[in-house]
């Protein structure tokens, strides 16, 4: 068989083990939105069934056989030059082989019996974790947390790693990247942080009690659709449900659904939860059309990720000049709430940092903390130095040190987040990871186009999304999340654009 041949062959099998992928997808966004709840049996049996099969197509023999003969015992490096800005995302089909010779080693690895245990532990975990943050009661998730913590060591251990063996289970959900980089980043930016927080504590308080006064629910589904549309969510390609916890989801190459929460009693979080998710959906429909149907046809990593839906929400949606073009139709529809609410309150209103227990509910400036506290200590679960039994102190001491505030429950520290229950260690780095990346790249847009900010105020959002899908969206995972980063910012990932962005955002809001 000839090379073409054989990647032709790889490539149906991929487009194969996608449509699989797709209709999980189709099936989970059902679940979380509309199913009915007695269905829950029947639906796992569709889930899991799905997913063996994509993992007997990935892990499967011809595919092993295929990426042994294409790519020989390495892994495929793209040719000189691919990286250069403006190349198409995937001409000689490095990138997919690469990609799908990793997935296959990771599939291969990882023994079935240890897939199997890891799902039932996760859901017993979640299920225990539930109750347990109900309750109240740490004790009784201790004994899960401790079997999933386990199964993470053996799944690290059979996946293989170099130097850490956290590195092996973040590459889960940030490919190709090393816990010693997020060291490195995340002390470089808690020290910019805790002193930004420092100061702003001693500026006087915003006031923002109008955010929180009963805002009319049809109104908020009629401006958060309006902001998505405004911003280029294409509603041909997608739509806005609703559920428990908004996510985005992608039941098909040209179908990016996302979802919201709208609370009567609160404003910010459907507006701002809508944008978060848009800022997703518009990464996945940037994609480009050549890459559908594959295995690169989606975001590169969790990071890259977040980067996107955060700069979107924060670097874009909570900006002075994004609420000059906003605000006047947002208080046509709340004239009641915002009626004697100046822009200037709103926006400061909107942007107050105050630090929390809470990590969903945190602000800009104090959110990398939050991410810290958890990147700490599940290195030290992980690594055994500290005991499942003494996390709850652990964790009460690292937040009272980080954000001066310390929980009187575990269901307010560390209990809050489902992370953990799902066996997902390795997974919070990416939250602050997209921070980073976000800042860092439009750092590289302004020094383009300095007058980026000032389109937002005129309603303009073509600019700044042309740019994100030629530089971004459309290589999908055809380019890793160093790559990108190296490529638009000529440098390695760094703290201090995000660390220059909140100082020069803050010191103007709270006039420090
Ligand atoms: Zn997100």
């Amino acid at each position: 068989m000839s090379r073409e041949k054989k990647i032709d062959r790889l490539r149906e099998i991929d487009r194969q083990t996608q449509t699989l992928g797709s209709i999980v997808q189709l099936l989970s966004w059902d679940q979380e939105t509309g199913m009915p709840p007695a269905a829950v049996g029947g639906r796992s049996e569709q889930l899991s069934l799905l997913e063996g099969m994509i993992h007997d197509n990935t892990a499967g023999e011809e595919v092993g056989e295929l990426v042994g003969e294409l790519c020989g015992d390495s892994t495929p490096e793209l040719p000189p030059g691919a990286l250069l800005r403006g190349a198409e995302p995937d001409p000689d089909s490095s990138a997919f082989l690469r990609t799908m010779r990793r997935e296959h080693l990771r599939a291969v690895r990882i023994p079935r019996r240890l897939v199997t245990e890891f799902a039932r532990a996760q859901s017993r975990g979640q299920a225990a974790w539930i109750s347990a943050r109900e309750k109240d009661d740490f004790a009784a998730f201790l004994p899960h947390l401790q079997t999933l913590l386990d199964l993470n060591r053996e799944k690290a251990d059979a996946v293989g790693y170099e130097e850490d063996r956290y590195d092996a289970l973040l590459d889960e959900y940030e490919p190709w990247m090393k816990a010693s980089t997020v060291d490195r980043v995340f002390d470089e930016m808690s020290g910019a942080l805790r002193s930004l927080l420092d100061r702003i504590m001693g500026a006087p308080e915003v006031d923002d009690a109008f955010l929180y006064t009963d805002y009319p629910v049809e109104q908020q589904k009629l401006f958060s659709r309006q902001v998505a549309e405004a911003i280029g969510y294409d509603f041909s390609r997608g739509n806005i449900s609703e559920s428990a916890h908004p996510f985005t989801i992608r039941p098909g190459d040209d179908d990016v659904r996302i979802t919201t929460r709208y609370n009567p009693a609160s404003f910010k979080s459907a507006i701002f939860g809508t944008i978060h998710e848009t800022g997703h959906a518009l990464y996945e429909q940037g994609v480009d059309d050549s890459l559908k149907g594959s295995v690169l046809g989606q975001g590169t990593s969790l990071g890259i990720h977040e980067s996107q839906s955060r700069t979107w929400e924060n670097m874009i949606g909570r900006s002075s000049e994004f609420w000059k073009h906003f605000y006047p139709g947002l208080c046509e529809l709340f004239p009641e709430n915002l009626g004697g609410v100046s822009r200037e309150r709103f926006v400061q209103s909107v942007n107050k940092v105050e630090p929390s227990l809470i990590r969903i509910e945190a602000d800009e400036v104090t959110y990398g903390l939050h991410i810290i506290l958890r990147f700490r200590l599940e290195r030290e679960l992980l690594s055994g130095n500290l005991p499942v039994a003494d996390l709850p102190g652990a964790w009460n001491d690292l937040c009272e040190e980080l954000l001066g505030i310390r929980p009187r429950r575990d269901a307010e520290g560390v209990l809050q987040d489902v992370h953990w229950s799902m066996g997902a260690i390795g997974y919070f780095p990416t939250y602050a990871l997209g921070n980073l990346y976000g800042a860092q790249f439009f750092a590289a847009l302004k020094k383009e186009e300095p007058d980026i900010e000032k389109s937002f105020g005129s309603g303009n959002f073509s600019k700044v999304r042309e740019w994100l899908t030629g530089r971004i969206y459309r290589y999908g995972s055809s380019r890793t999340a160093g790559e990108l980063v190296h490529t638009i910012t000529g440098e390695d990932l760094q703290a201090k654009y995000f660390a220059d962005y909140l100082e020069t955002k803050y010191t103007q809001l709270y006039d420090l």
